[in-house]
């Protein structure tokens, strides 16, 4: 069967450039453009704890990787061409170093397991675990233990940004605002952060992403959880909403973009502090922070809480009045 390449079995071109954390936005961006089936940022990582959880290495360069489907030659060559020039520029006008542009043609099945070997049981925050399906855990009892197998999606739990918002959910579920709330994640990826939600206790929960891969993944996670999300392809807005609690794991420029839309899906409040719904905005690059939170503070945002992890932030907004 061959549904666009973009079926089970299908074959792939993968582009990964290796450059320094402060190229990494720049260069997903300029990936992005090429590739359907998304982006996904390889920070190298220590296990620490007897391989129980991952740490990032502070000032080793990462790996940003995209993937095409290899179906359409002239489609995806054009598309490599134009990365490469892309690439060119940035190389022409940034001072940071980023090494070429690397392609090979990838088969799915191949590209699924290269990835399990770097995907180890993490502990994020206090209680939250992410198994891969495919290792042994033996939960604590206060774990919330997340089955998850990203497939070809965006969302291992290893890329700071999602580790940010699970961080962000786990304080959000400490202020007991998460059970019995209602959820939406904007952008799901894998899924991951629609689960846990889940998993905390939130209902209903909804979820949408552009790519139908993600969609597919997302529902898929879900149901080995054992629980139910609301996913569909798509995007801003929906119209089951507002919601409690929003989650959107995006880059800052798509956050800036959509900064209205995404207010308007959180649950407003009374005027007084802790009355709205809440909003975690994360994959903020630190040097773009200023323009997210001035995008948001304009649309009626207050920012209640801030992470960081090596340059990457996240951002916990209130929408505290109407
Ligand atoms: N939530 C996951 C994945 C984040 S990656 C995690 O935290 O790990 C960002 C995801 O957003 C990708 O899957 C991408 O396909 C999706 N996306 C990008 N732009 C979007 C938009 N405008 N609307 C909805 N989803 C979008």
């Amino acid at each position: 069967m061959n549904d666009e390449g973009t079926s089970a079995g299908g074959t792939w071109l993968e582009l990964s450039v290796e450059c320094d954390q402060e190229a990494v936005e720049a260069v997903s961006e300029i990936l992005s453009r090429a590739a359907s089936g998304g982006v996904s940022v390889e920070q190298p990582f220590t296990t620490e704890q007897e391989g129980l959880a991952a740490a990032p290495v502070p000032g080793a360069p990462a790996t940003v990787r995209a993937y095409l489907p290899a179906i359409d030659r002239l489609a995806a060559e054009a598309a490599v061409t134009q990365a490469r020039e892309r690439l060119g520029h940035l190389t022409a006008f940034d001072l940071r170093p980023i090494g070429r542009l690397q392609v090979r043609e990838v088969h799915e099945e191949d590209w699924a397991s290269a990835w399990k070997q770097h995907f180890p049981v993490m502990r994020l925050g206090r209680r939250i675990v992410i198994k891969p399906t495919w290792r042994d855990y033996d939960p604590a009892p206060e774990d919330v233990v997340i089955a998850l197998d990203p497939g070809m999606a965006f969302g291992t739990g290893l890329h700071p940004t999602t580790r940010l918002c699970l961080v962000g959910l786990e304080h959000w579920s400490d202020e007991g605002i998460v059970a019995g709330a209602s959820a939406f994640d904007v952008g799901s990826g894998s899924g991951v952060l629609a689960v846990s939600a889940a998993l905390l206790g939130a209902a209903p929960v909804r979820a949408v992403d552009t790519d139908a891969i993600a969609v597919e993944a997302t529902l898929a996670n879900a149901a080995r959880n054992e629980v139910t999300v609301g996913a569909s392809q798509g995007s801003l807005p929906v119209d089951d909403g507002p919601f409690d609690l929003v989650l959107a794991n995006l880059v800052a420029g798509i956050l800036v973009e959509l900064a209205a839309e995404l207010v308007a899906s959180v649950r407003p409040g009374d005027g007084s502090p802790g009355s709205g719904g809440r909003l975690l905005a994360s994959g903020i690059f630190i040097d773009r922070e200023p323009e997210v939170r001035r995008a948001f503070a304009a649309a009626g945002l207050r920012v209640v809480g801030r992470e960081q992890e090596t340059d990457w932030v996240v951002l916990d907004l209130e929408r505290t009045g109407p």
